[in-house]
């Protein structure tokens, strides 16, 4: 068994390689320019494809077909159009091919395996089209680490703190185009991410382009005849002006970094198709009034950060810079001044995730060259239990075997790198010897056994102790993951399986209760929708990434509403989805697996969804008809327009096999929801709130009549009160009232008084409605008199009879057993 060793910087503007070694780490240098890293930029020029420095300087002369910033596409479906080939590209297929340019940095060594970095942001899809990037670049295996984390690892590695006590580091990541900023979790051996912001459009190129309209191009116009420049070159319409505005912007960023050291600095414009020859001078304050406003947008989602997580600044022990344009010097002196908190910069930005990356992937061990090898099998004939610290800050360690009390033979344990061998040593009952440890790495040792004959009886190859290195207590999720189930409304809602911020990898079993029939042989279908997204949205606005359907067609049996189903759900570290559902009174056992790179979407899925919530825009908009908020009915409408050609399109496409028309229905399905969501949410949730304390209000009077359990059952309810009243999911609040209201069924039903209410209502009743009008008049005489008498019996007897007298017996409270489910899943 080897560790990965290799780490991946796969950034959306500049991406590195680096390498675990004998406790270092060395990042692979590029050989144009000998620099660290290289432009995330590839080119396609006369059947040429170039990726990096040369690329991005075709940006100047060719700016059509060259392709920057897809890192912020990956897992959508859009692609480019490369001219040059007349043909279509995917970012993932240009993510592959910045990762075989690393990997050829590495000459010869032709890595199998990686650790590759993602923003904490990236969700499901995001993720796994990054890795899918991997496996098409040639990695037989690839891990993913969140890029926050393999900056605290760089930063917690390389300056050896001592941390005995629990602490917490902001990540404040300011790249070429993103910005994200990260609370972790940092103790003695473990560091976890609690929480993240970011912005996917706020980044180093914002400055870049800012530094052009602002000052540079005023500067220009100032020194000769053009005016206007500015609208001339964003608009395209004219090539010269489009090839000067990609010339500037490549001027302005290197002008930026000289501001960094310097404060002054000259740019030379040379552009003959304009006859310009100009000689700028700009200074470090000028740039500093730009900087300014970008900055201000960071430390708003720095601060908010903070703030939603009841922190203070002065809670956090260090800021970490990373990404280029933390190089800025007016950044780091004023998110110092800002935060008054240290802001620690020693560490290249622009390579702290890499290290970072490769310490990590020298302490995690390959599966790939495992297997590749056809990994002896490990032979556990006899039991012997091992007891060793898996995680030591010292040189040695000891490892102890109990074995069998009866063996008497030879014990061997061996380090991987062959550094250590302890030879064949006589061995009985127990085992206790002293290994060395390479410094910070993952060492792995195996132990062996052998009978008086010298014959191997037993071997363990995987024995493995870190050194030195910060262990990952798991990477968090960023997004609650959820299951559609059915709601009594015939509306769907999603039930939260995994919370957001929670450590990968997950497990959890839920039971569901069947809401529908599926007959066997049939064509229904029991439905499993897995989404990520906010739990307390509607459905519609968020991300399917699982999705199984159960017909009637593979039932030996039928499927009734009630019966139960049992879901098991697994999240593994790189963000595979294991599904399995098991249906025992069917005997049934379905499992899956989902990996899904790019969004797939079933079509009648899609136009169900829309119509869905068609009809509560178009009930919503009925039920304010009357109010006098116009603003609010206007865009109510607006949205009803808009699913209504979407749901028209999605009727209209289903023969569509080629076009990826779906996809952007389903996008557009996804907004135009979201913003309904966000229109309505408020106002739902006060409705919901306010119901909620009616029913609470409702239960007190009642209380003095509650026995001690439904007390407890009370208490029960109103627990978490604070946390579901604040949590702003009207699902979650009206599944409380629902209880309480239950709960007061239960109170009132055991009165022997509400008969009077009862009988009330009888008797106030229509006499048509009743079968025979005689018998209804005595009964009304019958009830008169037990009223006087408070005989709660004779009452309770006249009201049965009533009931059986009634023409047409009103339902029974409104549950499942009155309603099929859309799903089948309650
Ligand atoms: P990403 O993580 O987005 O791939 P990087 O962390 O490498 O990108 O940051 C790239 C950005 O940093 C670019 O916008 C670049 O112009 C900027 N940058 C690099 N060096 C400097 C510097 N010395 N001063 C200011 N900005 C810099
Ligand atoms: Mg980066």
């Amino acid at each position: 068994m080897k560790n990965i060793n290799i780490g991946i910087d796969l950034g959306t503007t500049n991406s590195a390689i680096a390498k675990y070694e004998n406790g270092k780490v060395t990042v692979y240098k590029n050989p144009v320019g000998f620099k660290d890293t290289i432009p995330s930029v590839v080119s396609f020029r006369k059947g040429r494809i170039q990726i990096g420095d040369k690329a991005r300087e075709h940006f100047l002369s060719n700016s059509e077909n060259v392709f920057a910033s897809f890192k912020r596409k990956m897992g959508s479906d859009e692609t480019y159009f490369i001219k040059d080939l007349d043909r279509q590209i995917a970012p993932l297929e240009l993510s592959s091919m910045v990762l075989k340019e690393l990997i050829n940095f590495t000459q010869n060594e032709n890595p199998k395996s990686a650790v590759i970095t993602i923003p904490a942001s990236f969700d499901t899809i995001q993720t796994n089209a990054t890795k899918k990037a991997g496996y098409e670049a040639g990695f037989a295996e690839v891990v993913l680490l969140q890029e926050p984390i393999a900056a605290c690892l760089a930063y917690s590695n390389f300056q050896n703190l001592d941390i005995s006590s629990e602490k917490k580091w902001l990540v404040y990541d300011f790249g070429g185009g993103t910005f994200d900023v990260a609370l972790v979790k940092i103790d003695e051996r473990e560091l976890k991410v609690i929480d993240h912001k970011g912005n996917n459009f706020l980044g180093g190129v914002d400055l870049d382009t800012l530094f052009v309209e602002k000052i540079i191009c005023p500067k220009m116009e100032a020194q000769s005849s053009e005016n206007n420049l500015w609208n001339k070159m964003i608009s395209g319409e004219d090539a010269i002006y489009k090839k000067l505005y990609f010339e500037l912007l490549f001027k302005a960023e290197e002008a930026k970094k000289e501001l960094s050291l310097k404060e002054k600095t000259n740019i030379e414009i040379e552009f003959d198709e304009l006859d310009l020859s100009l000689d700028l001078e700009l200074s470090k304050v000028e740039f500093e009034a730009i900087v300014a406003s970008k900055f201000e947008e960071s430390f708003q989602l720095t601060q908010k950060l903070i703030q939603e997580n009841n922190l203070k600044f002065s809670e956090i022990e260090r800021i970490i810079l990373v990404g280029g344009t933390t190089y800025i010097p007016y950044i780091r002196q004023e998110l110092e001044k800002r935060s008054q908190t240290l802001v620690d910069s020693s560490i290249d930005p622009t390579t702290a995730v890499v290290l970072g990356a490769s310490f990590y992937a020298g302490s995690k061990p390959s599966e790939y060259v495992a297997s590749e090898k056809e990994m002896v099998v490990e032979q556990e004939t006899l039991s012997v239990e091992l007891i060793f610290e898996p995680h030591s800050k010292d040189k040695e360690e000891l490892i102890v075997a109990i074995l069998p009390t009866d063996f008497n033979g030879f014990y061997r344990i061996t380090r991987s790198d062959g550094g250590f061998d302890t030879g064949l040593l006589a061995a009985n009952k127990k085992i206790a010897e002293f290994v060395p440890l390479l410094e910070k790495t993952t060492n792995i040792f195996s132990l062996f056994l052998f009978d008086q004959q010298q014959k191997q009886v037993y071997q363990h190859t995987s024995i493995q102790i870190t050194n030195g290195l910060y262990n990952i207590s798991g990477q968090p999720l960023p997004n609650d993951i959820c299951l559609e189930v059915d709601e009594e409304s015939g509306k769907t809602f999603m039930e939260r399986i995994f919370k957001k911020n929670d450590i990968l990898p997950l497990k959890k079993t839920i039971y569901k209760t069947c809401s529908k029939n599926i007959l066997k042989n049939s064509d229904d279908k029991l439905i499993i929708n897995i989404v990520e997204g906010n739990a307390g949205s509607m459905i519609g606005s968020n991300l399917t990434i699982g999705y199984i359907e159960i017909c009637g067609k593979d039932f030996h049996q039928d499927l009734l509403k009630g019966m139960d189903v049992e879901l098991n759900f697994k999240i593994s570290e790189s963000r595979d989805l294991s599904i399995t559902v098991y249906i025992s009174s069917l005997d049934l056992e379905i499992k899956e697996v989902f990996n899904p790179h790019e969004r797939t979407i079933s079509l009648s899925k899609l136009t169900e969804d829309i119509k869905v919530v068609l009809d509560e825009v178009s009930e919503e908009i009925y039920l304010n008809e009357e109010d006098e908020n116009y603003e609010y009915l206007a865009k109510l409408k607006r949205i009803k327009d808009h699913l209504a050609v979407l749901y028209n399109e999605s009727l209209e496409i289903v023969n569509d096999k080629s076009t990826d028309k779906k996809y952007q229905i389903d996008e557009m399905k996804r907004l135009t929801i979201q913003e309904y969501d966000d229109l309505v949410r408020h106002k739902h949730v006060l409705n919901e709130l306010s119901e909620y304390h009616y029913s609470k209000e409702v239960f007190q009077t009642y209380a003095e009549q509650a026995n001690p359990r439904q007390m407890e059952e009370y208490e029960k309810i109103i627990k978490n009160e604070v946390e579901f009243l604040q949590s702003n999911n009207k699902y979650l609040i009206r599944k409380k009232t629902k209880e309480l209201d239950n709960l007061i069924d239960s109170v009132y039903l055991k009165q022997e008084s509400r008969f009077i209410d009862y009988f009330y209502y009888y008797r106030f009743k229509d006499e048509d409605e009743f079968t025979n009008r005689d018998k209804f008049l005595k009964l009304v005489e019958l009830g008169e008199k037990a009223l006087e008498n408070h005989s709660m019996v004779e009452l309770k007897s006249i009201c049965s009879q009533f009931w059986e007298l009634l023409k047409v017996k009103p339902k029974l409270k409104d549950d499942f057993n009155s309603f099929d489910g859309n799903l089948g899943l309650k």
